[in-house]
């Protein structure tokens, strides 16, 4: 990963001014790494003289409810207006850790109406939109490592304190699956080093993350497990599904479902897994694969969604069943098609 010093400068310019408005956004479902990488580099503008305001679509899970800051970042579906009023009266605003403004919902309009900002894109996933500039690194691990690589490169890592690093390190951690996925270059465990040397705790972390669920999620997870989970293409394809019915009998919180998804590949055989989770309005559509599976592919293909080679997603707009019959005939013709290896 290589950040060219023109960008670096256009960021510099960008910013140079103190006492801007800066308006970060992050995606739907935020997870670790859209929010620990609003909340460091919210702190290091703030360190340059900005007012910075962090804005989500909807809430963060609650496992990350410990992160430090996190309790400013703005909801939009709580707090209409408060997001509004800043996305208007931003005069910079960064978009990290989504490729294209459709990834905000109707928030993506609000963003789009506000015609005087200049808009910055700092993200890992593939197929990026158009900004005003733009650091799209698909082959960063996670946008954590990148918003890292930024601002070591711009301000070095003194200007890391210690909270920043802890929630660098959320991102990095959370979008490799604790360190197991692709992407996991000498750089990468270099910046690890250095934020341990900035003063994150990796265990307690690790603890704060990982085990924070409550019981429902447990119960939860074994009942899919045992009751949900199924194996089509000679056991090499899985998928899970999860209706609303099921998730009020768990005391379904947001975010308790995250990593189910990820569970079916521990089966040897298992080369893609699927995870359908119902939502108001749509069926939420997870995507995981193992080495040269491109989920990515099929996400765009059958889902109208996208993400990465080994982790993409989508939605579906028709029944449960629907869906499911949907996917079992998306991977056979993607299998046909020679995708499955
Ligand atoms: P998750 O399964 O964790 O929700 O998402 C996995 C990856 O797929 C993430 O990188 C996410 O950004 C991407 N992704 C999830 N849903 C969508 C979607 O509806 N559209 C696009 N383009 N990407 C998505
Ligand atoms: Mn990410």
């Amino acid at each position: 990963m290589e950040l060219s010093n023109d960008k670096i400068e256009a960021l510099r310019k960008l910013i140079a001014n103190p006492g801007q408005n800066i308006v970060i956004m992050g995606h739907t479902n935020p997870d670790g790494d859209a929010v620990g990488s609003a909340l460091a580099w919210a702190e290091i503008l703030r360190r340059q003289g900005h007012h910075v305001d962090c804005i989500v679509p909807n809430k963060y899970p609650y496992f990350l409810d410990w992160m430090n800051g996190i309790e400013e970042v703005i909801i939009h579906r709580t707090d209409e207006e408060a997001a509004r009023k800043a996305i208007m009266g931003a005069d910079l605003i960064f978009c990290l850790d989504f490729n294209a403004l459709s990834r905000l919902e109707n928030l993506g309009e609000l963003v789009g109406e506000n015609t005087r900002a200049k808009r910055v894109l700092i993200d890992h996933h593939l197929m990026p939109g158009e900004f005003d500039l733009s650091f799209s690194f698909p082959d960063s691990s996670s946008t954590c490592y990148l918003v890292y690589t930024i601002i070591e490169k711009m301000f070095g890592v003194e200007a890391i304190t210690t909270r920043m690093a802890e929630s660098l390190y959320v991102g990095m951690m959370t979008d490799t699956g604790n360190f197991a996925f692709s992407f996991l270059t000498p750089e990468l465990f270099r910046a690890v080093a250095v934020l341990i040397e900035r003063g994150v705790n990796i265990p307690q972390i690790h603890n704060n993350v990982y085990n924070a669920y409550t019981e429902g999620r447990a119960r939860l997870f074994g009942y899919c497990i045992n009751r949900k989970m199924e194996l089509i293409e000679n056991g090499t394809v899985a998928y899970m599904s999860l209706m609303e019915h099921e998730m009020r009998r768990f005391q379904f919180q947001q975010g308790d479902s995250e990593g189910f998804v990820n569970y079916a590949l521990s089966i040897k055989k298992v080369k893609m897994s699927a995870m359908f989770s119902a939502h108001r309005k749509f069926i939420r559509v997870s995507l995981r694969s193992r080495g040269e599976v491109d989920v990515n592919l099929f996400a765009r293909k059958y889902f109208n969604g996208g993400g990465h080679k080994n982790a993409a997603g989508g939605k579906s707009f028709v029944t449960m069943q629907e869906t499911i019959d949907h996917y079992i005939r998306s991977v056979r013709e993607f299998a046909e098609e020679g995708h499955l290896g």
